[in-house]
């Protein structure tokens, strides 16, 4: 199926946080883990999310360009023609960017869509995340509104954070002091702010513990609870149509209890990265180590052609990192939900 439209996205959100299921969103880097994301969605007969970091873009844009916008281009583009052949539908989004990237990343990505659409193509992403959280709110929702008023009209997602997700993703290391808990006030104020555009459609990374890259077990303190008094306290000042749209970064490694709570409070979309990165290279790993005579030429011997050509250990990755994309769409119960007819 092509890629989810705007209408197709919204209806997707709707119907996860009515049904309490939530959509896995896996970062990409290139084509084969995006493959490998729309076997597994498809496997399990559920919609999902393709999203790319502003590092992974860089990356698929090649070590000697590094360009993001030009990296995230190139990736969308396969997904959309990729993902025709499979009977789900994806969403593409890209994840965290800075204010100091906006102009490198999500700004050439929209004018890309607004060309698009000028012409009568589709657009080429369906949502862009801002990541002001190391902003004090006030600039951070200045900047969120600017962008949620451009988006509005080219039928385009936001996705805000408020609060600081933990650990360390693309280098970016959130400081020891950093806000790791939103707070309803701070939530009363993105809906007070953001929901004056209307017609707009804007997801909420709240932050409740969570920490990105994956620690021992017991490391991190997730209170799922915090996003259920913030829905309360947004439903009781607004009402119920501004019942936040939430999305749980940092999982790797949570317990299965807190995923289940978060989806149940209103969690529909989760960033999944570490463990798909993880699956991804212990395949690599297992095909090296038990071929190392194979892929490597020893003491003057000629190695195997067969074990070292790089697609027979890529392929096995592939197929591992879409069994674990399958692992997460189960947890987050959303086996066989696909809006697929
Ligand atoms: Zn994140």
């Amino acid at each position: 199926m092509p890629v989810a439209s705007y209408a197709i996205f919204c209806e997707m959100l709707d119907k996860a946080r009515k049904n309490h299921f939530a959509y896995p969103a896996f970062n990409v880097t290139s084509l084969t883990t995006a493959n490998a994301v729309l076997r597994g969605l498809a496997e399990t007969k559920c919609d999902g999310i393709i999203q790319v970091s502003t590092g992974g873009a860089a990356f698929a844009a090649g070590s000697a360009v590094k360009e993001m916008a030009l990296g995230a281009i190139s990736i969308a583009e396969h997904v959309h023609r990729a993902a025709e052949r499979y009977p789900v539908y994806v969403a593409l989004n890209t994840d965290h960017c800075t204010a100091g990237n906006l102009d490198k990343f999500v700004i050439p990505l929209v004018e890309e869509t607004e060309r698009r659409r000028a012409s009568g193509k589709p657009n080429l992403f369906t949502a862009h995340m801002f990541d002001g959280s190391a902003l004090p709110l006030k600039e951070n929702l200045d900047i969120a509104v600017q962008l949620l008023e451009r988006f509005s009209k080219s039928a385009l997602v936001l996705e805000i954070e408020a609060g600081v997700v933990g650990g360390e993703e693309d280098g970016v290391k959130a400081s020891a002091a950093a806000k790791l808990y939103t707070t309803p006030e701070d939530t009363l104020e993105v809906a007070r702010r953001l929901n004056s555009v209307k017609g707009a459609r804007y997801l909420l990374a709240a932050t409740f513990g969570n920490v990105h890259g994956v620690y021992a077990p017991g490391h991190v303190k997730l209170k799922p609870s915090i996003l259920k008094e913030c829905q309360d306290a947004v439903v009781k000042q607004y009402g119920e149509e501004a019942r936040f749209y939430l999305v749980f970064h940092g999982g790797s490694g949570s317990a299965i209890e807190d995923i289940h709570a978060a989806v149940d409070y209103g969690v529909v979309k989760m960033n999944i990265d570490t463990d798909t990165q993880y699956a991804f290279t212990r395949a690599i790993a297992d095909h090296m180590f038990k071929n190392y005579d194979g892929v490597l030429k020893v003491d003057g011997d000629v190695g195997n052609k067969k074990a070292y050509d790089p697609r027979p250990y890529l392929e096995k990755a592939e197929i591992a990192m879409a069994e674990r994309v399958k692992q997460a769409v189960t947890e987050l119960r959303g086996a066989g939900t696909t809006m697929m007819k």
